[in-house]
């Protein structure tokens, strides 16, 4: 049993990896949360679909996100690896249709949490509550604990203090200036799987919750295929997800949605010149009823009855974005410390003995498994190498 101690703020899954590659080891580990509950943001996630990671093939799996230093991570500690994982703290996972990985049928998220929690604790980990981090120095970091200041001496810390969205859950983000007070290089927060908001969308806004199936979206040549859920303000669902990336780069307020993606203008074109009048047209196109009273509203007289202009639109139905979402409300941020100011093993440069991990670093990758993956495999990393300093 090593008598080294290892400090980790935050309790959300970078953080739990962390420590869980630590205490398997003996290390003695101390969690710190400003909430009263651990991982509140990965509980959120949870609500809708659960998925935590995703079975892909590993040279796919790390072509999602955009930073080497997390592709190197996932590369070390794999989907495989997380289910592996999940297993042995008594979590069966299962894999969807769609390829995403599901606690089995029956299992919350509170229960894959309380699992991984159970696990530490019997790994001998504390966890202490309602601990709010606020400074740090090479020595030292500071927490207040209800009106109290509490300064603690630390020889290993790691931060997983997670983005800036949903800031119920914990990630406020708050550390943000007092890192770039530190001189520690970091870049502004920004939506990323994120919504678009859409100019003029009052009159679709009765359309909450329908959704447009098979339909491509494209801004500036990027395009993805798939189903796209309206809301009250705009537009939702993973190729907008994907899509963020495109808007972000291009400045362009722009995209187009195909309704008939297997089919080109001129055979959508056939099809409305055979048919009785052009609402008979769109319904021998087998477009959803959804997507006929969508047309039917968002086409002028003049448009809807023109062969040319209505399969024109049908294939490329211009939408002017507003923006994306506020922050607070998106899944993830980009943003954060910059992958500059760590090194190989996710110690910032600056403090060598502070690691960092998780969402608090600046990557991007879509939602579907991607982000609770780089999540673990940067805490795999920060623990693993932390263990190896101290063993
Ligand atoms: C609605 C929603 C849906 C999502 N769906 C998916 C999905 O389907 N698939 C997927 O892979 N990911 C999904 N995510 C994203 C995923 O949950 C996060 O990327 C992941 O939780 C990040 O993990 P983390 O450990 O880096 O940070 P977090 O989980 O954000 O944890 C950070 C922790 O640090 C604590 N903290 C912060 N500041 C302080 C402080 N000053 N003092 C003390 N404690 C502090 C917080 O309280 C929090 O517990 C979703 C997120 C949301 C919001």
């Amino acid at each position: 049993m090593s008598t080294k101690i290892v400090h980790i703020i935050g309790t959300g899954p970078a953080a739990l990896m962390a420590g869980t590659q630590l205490a398997e080891k003996g290390i003695k580990i101390h969690f710190y949360d400003q909430k009263t509950t651990p991982a509140r943001k990965f509980l959120v996630a949870g609500n809708g679909g659960f998925n935590l990671t995703h079975s892909e093939s590993l040279s796919e799996f790390i072509k999602k996100y955009n930073r080497s230093e997390i592709q190197k991570a996932v590369e070390q500690f794999t989907n495989i690896d997380f289910v592996q994982f999940l297993k042995k703290i008594g979590i069966e996972t299962f894999t969807g249709s769609s390829g995403k990985i599901f606690p089995k049928k029956g299992i919350k998220p509170i229960q894959v949490i309380q699992a991984w929690i159970r696990y530490l604790k019997n790994h001998n980990a504390e966890f202490h509550f309602q601990y709010r981090f606020i400074d740090f120095n090479e020595v030292t970091f500071c927490v207040k604990v209800e009106e109290s200041k509490k300064v603690i001496p630390y020889e290993r810390l790691i931060f997983a203090l997670g983005g800036a969205s949903w800031k119920k859950t914990g990630s406020t983000g708050e550390w943000l200036s007092l890192f770039k007070r530190k001189g520690i290089q970091c870049s502004e927060f920004e939506p990323s799987n994120s919504g678009f908001e859409i100019s003029n969308w009052e009159i679709n806004a009765k359309y909450e919750g329908e959704v447009f199936k098979n339909c491509v979206v494209s801004i500036n040549g990027v395009s993805k295929l798939g189903e796209i859920v309206l809301t009250k303000y705009g537009l939702e669902g993973s190729p907008i997800y994907f899509l963020n990336k495109a808007y972000r780069i291009n400045q362009k307020s722009l995209l187009h949605l195909d309704f008939k993606a297997t089919k080109t203008v001129d055979e959508i074109k056939l099809i409305l010149q055979k048919s009785k009048n052009h609402s008979e047209g769109l319904k021998n196109l087998n477009l959803s009823k959804f997507v006929q009273a969508f047309l039917k509203n968002n086409t002028s007289k003049e448009i809807f009855s023109s062969i040319d202009a209505l399969a024109t639109i049908i294939k490329e139905f211009p939408l002017t974005i507003q923006s994306l979402r506020p922050i607070d409300e998106v899944i993830s941020t980009i943003g954060g410390i910059s992958m500059d100011a760590i090194n190989s093993q996710f110690q910032l440069k600056q403090y060598p003995n502070i690691s960092v991990c998780g969402e608090m670093l600046d990557w991007d990758a879509p939602t579907g498994g991607y982000l609770i993956q780089a999540a673990v495999s940067s805490g795999f990393i920060v623990g693993r190498s932390i263990s190896k300093d101290l063993i």
